[in-house]
């Protein structure tokens, strides 16, 4: 399988050729030529554990891996021991455990991670991709991001103790739940370097891009990244759509439905994937919060990234987005895999403006791909936190509301919804409280994680200090 650009530009490219990198040198995202066709496959795969399925899928799009170093990889990385975080024990050897609410309505738990969000099930298969690639090719990479929570954190957990990798992670000082800090700041490993700047998120983004800029900078200090554009993310996301289907369905003609609390749009489209290999998926229901870019798209066609004034803070911090950077893969796709109307577009977007899709060719394909949408606020939240609580005597996070809420405005009759449960209570115990008027369950292994010591280096808002700090650990 070999990998192109959205933007049309440079050569396909094998996938341990841009399972380091970020953009595509022409500013595209990077997907498969073609998407491999599994329907025939379905029976042969329902029983697999999640490991097994992971290796089937994953092989096809990862062919310059041997299959058994491909499959010890998998094997490797979703294990009960990582995603041993379920709100059912007994269950935690599914990976992904199905939670019924009530007859056709179901949560897919993908928070069961070291970080106890959805982001750990992608992101500690990359870090044992890329210790495996970088061991191979005795290289060594610098991952610099900064993060405002979730992100960083799993980067870290995925990170931790790996070979050749050192990970520089800003984040702005006091800013983060004390859960949330406790969670990056106590890891000691001695390739994992927290750096908290005095600043808000913006800043310690905008420094983060600063030394990406710094081309010989980058050079020398091999400065990497995993941000949500990475595309082995995207792959290995598809595998749970798959788990999902098998867990909620009978039978291989059985269609279901999946909501899915969007932010980055790299979580649902996977799911676009999925459904465009041959997954019985009948619709892909997007939920955002009041940062609404996305569910403007899916009900008028217009795509309007918002500036960072027009960004709000939520409570379902995860999803406050300005611009979903995996979005342009899906529009590669709608506009029937052209790059120079994806360059067209984006141009627009890239200089700050919008595009509308609801005149012309394309509004006429937008249904075929599936995509429903809807959005939610501070009060739905609370609202559905105390409804699912007091009918089901289950706690959801904020983002995982946001799903249901929006999941519930979308459900059709005989047809299976399953909402993916992006996070899990603890992270956000603030809106718990304000909505129950009581403290989330906490997983005991977790109780005095606030207590431990704590390595991490302040700065101020300043490039060199933060160089400085990358130029003495390397
Ligand atoms: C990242 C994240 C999301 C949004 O996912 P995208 O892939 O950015 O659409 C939703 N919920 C939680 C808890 C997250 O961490």
């Amino acid at each position: 399988m070999k990998y192109i650009s959205t933007r049309g530009g440079g050569k396909p490219q094998e996938f341990c050729d841009i399972l380091l990198g970020g953009l595509a040198p022409d500013g595209g995202l990077y997907l498969p030529e073609s998407y491999p066709q599994v329907a025939d496959r379905l029976d042969e795969w329902r029983g697999l554990s999640y490991a097994e399925l992971a290796f089937e899928i994953l092989s096809l799009y990862i062919t310059d891996i041997p299959a058994a170093d491909l499959k010890a990889i998998c094997d490797k990385t979703y294990t009960t021991e990582t995603y041993r975080w379920s709100r059912d024990a007994a269950k935690a050897r599914d990976i992904v455990p199905l939670t019924t609410l009530e007859p056709d309505f179901h949560l897919l738990e993908l928070s069961n991670g070291p970080t106890l969000a959805f982001k750990d099930m992608a992101m500690q298969l990359l870090g044992n991709l890329f210790e495996y690639v970088l061991d191979r090719r005795n290289e060594t990479i610098n991952i610099l991001g900064a993060t405002s929570g979730d992100t960083g954190s799993a980067a870290e957990y995925a990170m931790r103790g790996k070979h050749n990798v050192r990970v520089f992670m800003l984040s702005p000082e006091g800013k983060m739940s004390a859960f949330q800090r406790a969670q990056m700041y106590s890891l000691q490993d001695a390739n994992i370097f927290n750096i908290a700047v005095r600043g808000m998120f913006d800043d310690a983004q905008d420094i983060v891009k600063a030394v990406s800029n710094d081309a010989g900078f980058k050079a020398k200090y091999k400065i990497g990244a995993v941000n949500s554009i990475n595309w082995a993310r995207v792959a290995a996301q598809i595998v749970y759509y798959f788990k999902g289907w098998f867990e909620a369905t009978t039978s291989n003609d059985q269609k279901v439905a999946f909501c899915v609390p969007s932010g980055n749009f790299g979580n649902i489209c996977a799911g676009h994937i999925a459904r465009m290999m041959g997954l019985p998926i009948a619709q892909l229901v997007l939920a955002t919060n009041e940062n609404d870019v996305l569910d403007e798209f899916f009900r008028t066609g217009i795509y309007r990234p918002r500036a960072t004034a027009e960004t709000y803070v939520t409570s379902s911090p995860s999803m406050d987005i300005s611009k979903a950077s995996n979005f342009e893969r899906f529009v590669f796709d709608l506009v029937g895999r052209d790059p120079a109307i994806v360059r067209q577009l984006w141009r627009e977007v890239d200089g700050g403006g919008s595009f509308n899709l609801a005149e012309g060719p394309f509004a006429t394909r937008l249904p075929d791909y599936g995509f429903v949408s809807g959005s939610s606020s501070h009060a739905d939240r609370l609202a559905t936190i105390r409804d699912v609580w007091q009918r089901h005597g289950l706690m959801i996070d904020t983002h995982t509301a946001d799903g249901v809420k929006v999941a519930r405005e979308h459900r059709v009759a005989g047809l299976p919804m399953i909402v993916l449960e992006t996070a899990q209570v603890v992270k956000f115990a603030e809106t718990i409280r304000e909505a129950l008027g009581r403290d989330p369950v906490r997983p005991k292994e977790l109780d005095g994680i606030e207590n431990l010591p704590q390595k991490v280096e302040v700065v101020d808002a300043a490039l060199d200090q933060v160089k400085d700090i990358i130029v003495r650990h390397c």
